[in-house]
């Protein structure tokens, strides 16, 4: 699962930090899973789904005469052991079974259940309904929004599966599967495996028979229906399918075209060729999550879905396919036996990322995402997590910043320490042992230990279960007559025990050398022939680490132009920039640093580049016009738009009137921003001849410009995006331009807007319940409340009345 919410689990998880202080075990077996079979159809009117189900099953060791089934909120209509008649009873979510005798382990029996199952009735363990656990999801099922098409689709993870069909909901379970799924006529279908059949019912329906004969846990079950169209790739004689909404059917495949790529190279790295018969991949509405890794059948929430305009700047959905490919090897092949073992599905599902990215884009785009991942992290409090928790609240918690991108940066440590080849045999071993089966994290430990012949136990049980991470204070002494630096590691809380890369720079010569802290205070001491230039620790940047080490200027200014590492680049254009005013070297190493290798360090530049001081910039300005022209991304030609558009100069006019006819949406959007600094109703006029898709996607300046013109007739508009602005986006200027577009409308009379914000505040509050979203937006409808009261509005007991009632709908 890839959650995209992470801005709110930082916000709001501090509230969830009293521990339940029960052991989270491995579920014991009992009886363990052998094949399910399913009959379902779908009750539009009522949300239902009536099923029957053949559920195969055989002891696990010792012999039994009972089994439980996990069945939540369901109707049973009837229960049969091998065709007989059974006893049974239907509590708490629960279906207890007597068998017809004692069953051996080996021997099989079959429970047929008919029913009718009622998603929109799953309580939580309180009796609270909860939004986001309701397994089966019909979005729009009685075609009453235009707005939306009708879709029905499931989420199992993490214990969901079972408000669809009677399973043994746990991870530690597998089965094989057998789908008979009737929908209406106009309606396509997607499940597990491969499908076998299609059978026309005469009756305006239609019956599709899909089968999966590989093993796979609950959670992974699937099945989906809806208008979609369905785009054809392949990968090495198997489908290979992208299901999306029409109107994308032209784009489809620059979103997930490199799909079949990802499945070669993940099979090159894995040394395992891509296990399942087929693989599918299908962008729903109003999804709860980002997406989520249903053996063959991948589930992508609607921000897959990307215009032709948002492509050409960068696809940002590529990483979660990545992620979730990578899933049917980490996490659907070899399966967490336990929730608190999660690290072992989505740490190395989030690290695929940083695999794919080296891959295919070079070292620079992984190391630039590593790095966002480790901020993510380190801005998550949750330095009192281990990575593997027996202990937590809820297990959706462990869905979090230490499972996901601690995990990864842990990983990224292992393979250094290992090498690649140690790392990547060692993974499939793992892989190979537990294939079709569970695992926990010692078995990755063993296998890896296996390979490598290192004791890893030191590795684990500094990072896999215990917390933290390292935090270091170094100091140099330097001794001028022996020509001898010491370097003096001091770590600040915890003492962990890792091997450290230290580059010494004396004029053009660099020096590495590798050294091993196991102490709270250790120092190194080098000789030199010239004074260095420049240390840096932890040169290879491969540490869970932060480190604070006084550098001057003039080392920046060094590093910039000598280190090669993406972080040292990007550390050294962030402290120059400060520079800018009172240094012209500081100034010309951030011109130099619009030549930069990767665009991303370009667009930094461009954003730290001071024009605005008392230096020569004219051959910055010419190298800022080049790359608004030239340059081959789109997103540093916006951001080069953007700097052109503060020096408020009408000789970029054109330039900027070129730019809104770009087909990238970032150089849309920054030559509209730049024009309006220099012709007001040039670009307004513009802008009101945008069609209305591109005026979704370039919400951000469009607001700008609404919120500078004090136009409150567009407040609407800008109320729609303001929960997105602020909550789910991590920049800055994003999240300030949307607070004050908060307030704007909290003190307007604009009923529409009012309303607006007041459903988003609702529908996203109740969705992420789960993230105590839902306490956070009752908060701020009151908050509105309160400002309204206070106001001279003629009609603000009606607006007070909207934002009531939106309130009551999220504490019911
Ligand atoms: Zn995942």
């Amino acid at each position: 699962m890839k959650n995209l919410l992470l801005l709110i689990v930082l916000l709001f998880s501090v509230v969830q930090y009293a521990q339940n202080k029960l052991y989270r075990a491995e579920e014991e077996k009992v009886n363990n899973l052998v094949h399910t079979k399913l009959k379902v159809e779908f009750n539009f009117e009522k949300s239902q789904l009536n099923g029957e189900a053949w559920i195969t099953l055989t002891p696990h060791f010792y012999p039994t005469n009972k089994v439980v089934l996990d069945a939540k909120s369901f109707s049973i209509h009837e229960v049969m052991v091998n065709s007989t008649k059974g006893n049974f009873n239907y509590s708490d979510d629960e279906l207890t079974i007597e068998l017809d005798k004692t069953y051996e382990k080996g021997e099989e029996y079959t429970i047929y259940v008919k029913y009718t199952a009622n998603p929109e009735e799953v309580k939580q363990k309180g009796g609270k309904a909860i939004q986001d656990a309701k397994g089966l999801y019909f979005i729009d099922p009685k075609e009453e929004d235009p707005t939306k098409p009708t879709q029905v689709w499931t989420q199992g993870e993490t214990e969901s599966s079972s408000c669809w069909f009677p399973t043994i909901d746990s991870p530690n379970q597998k089965t094989s599967q057998e789908i008979y799924m009737t929908v209406p006529d106009k309606f396509v279908t997607l499940s597990n495996g491969t499908l076998k059949s299609k059978t026309n019912n005469n009756n305006g329906t239609r019956t599709d028979y899909w089968k999966m004969d590989q093993k796979h846990a609950p959670y992974l079950f699937f099945i989906g229906a809806g208008d979609f169209s369905i785009v054809k790739d392949s990968w090495n004689g198997i489908d290979v399918e992208y299901y999306v909404e029409k109107e994308y059917e032209s784009v489809a495949k620059e979103i997930f075209g490199n799909t079949p790529e990802m499945m070669t190279y993940f099979s090159n790295i894995t040394g395992i060729k891509y296990p399942w018969d087929k693989f599918s991949q299908i962008v729903v509405r109003d999804y709860v999550s980002g997406a989520m890794e249903n053996t063959t059948a991948v589930v992508h929430g609607e921000g897959a879905q990307q215009k032709k305009g948002q492509l050409i700047d960068n696809n940002e959905w590529e990483g979660t396919i990545a992620h979730e490919l990578f899933h049917h090897w980490f996490g659907d092949l070899v399966t967490s036996e336990s929730w608190s073992n999660l690290t072992v599905n989505e740490s190395f599902a989030t690290y695929s990322v940083y695999l794919w990215f080296a891959h295919k884009y070079g070292k620079d785009k992984a190391d630039a995402h590593m790095y966002d991942d480790v901020q993510t992290y380190l801005q998550s409090q949750s330095e009192d997590k281990d990575l593997v928790r027996f202990y937590y609240k809820d297990k959706e918690l462990m869905f979090d910043p230490v499972s996901y991108h601690k995990g990864n940066a842990i990983l990224h440590m292992l393979r250094d320490y290992l090498g690649d080849e140690a790392f990547f045999q060692g993974l499939n071993t793992y892989l190979k042992e537990h294939m079709y089966g569970t695992a926990e994290v010692h078995d990755l430990r063993l296998a890896l230990e296996k390979i490598s012949g290192k004791d890893l136990n030191w590795f684990f049980n500094q990072w896999y279960f215990g917390n933290g991470h390292i935090k270091l204070n170094v100091t140099y002494d330097y001794n001028t007559i022996n020509k001898t630096v010491t370097v003096n590691i001091n770590q600040r809380e915890k003492s962990f025990k890792f091997p450290l890369s230290i580059d010494i720079y004396e004029e053009s010569n660099k020096i590495s050398h590798e050294v091993w802290v196991d102490d709270n205070q250790n120092s190194f001491t080098f000789s030199y022939y010239r004074l260095p230039k420049l240390i840096i620790i932890d040169a290879k940047h491969v540490l869970l680490a932060e480190i604070s080490d006084k550098k001057t200027l003039e080392n920046y200014i060094y590093q910039y132009k000598n280190a090669t590492h993406y972080l040292d680049r990007r550390i050294a254009i962030e402290e120059i920039s400060e520079h800018q005013q009172t240094s012209k070297e500081a100034f010309n190493t951030i011109t130099k640093a619009l030549k930069d290798p990767y665009y991303e360090l370009r667009v930094l530049a461009l954003e730290k580049i001071d024009l605005f001081q008392k230096y020569n910039k004219k051959e910055a300005i010419y190298k800022i016009e080049n790359l608004a022209k030239n340059d081959n991304s789109t997103l540093v030609k916006a951001a080069a738009l953007n700097v052109l558009g503060k020096l408020v100069d009408p000789i970029y006019k054109s330039l900027f009137e070129r730019g809104m006819l770009s087909e990238s949406y970032a150089m849309v959007g920054s030559s509209l921003i730049s024009l309006y600094q220099i012709d007001k109703s040039g670009a307004l006029n513009k802008m009101s001849n945008l069609d209305n898709d591109i005026k979704e996607n370039l919400a951000e300046s469009i607001t700008t410009i609404y919120i500078s013109e004090k136009d409150k007739t567009k407040l609407p508009f800008i109320a729609r995006h303001v929960l997105k602005g602020m909550f789910l986006t991590q920049n800055n200027r994003t999240q300030q331009l949307y607070s004050e577009a908060f307030k704007w409308i909290a003190e307007s009379d604009n009923k529409e807007a009012i309303t607006n914000l007041t459903d988003d505040f609702v529908q996203l509050g109740l969705r992420y319940k789960r993230f105590n979203f839902d306490k956070m937006a009752v908060n701020m409808l009151n908050q509105m409340v309160g400002t309204q009261r206070l106001s001279s509005n003629s009609n603000k007991d009606e607006l007070i009345l909207i934002l009531k009632t939106g309130m009551a709908k999220l504490l019911e």
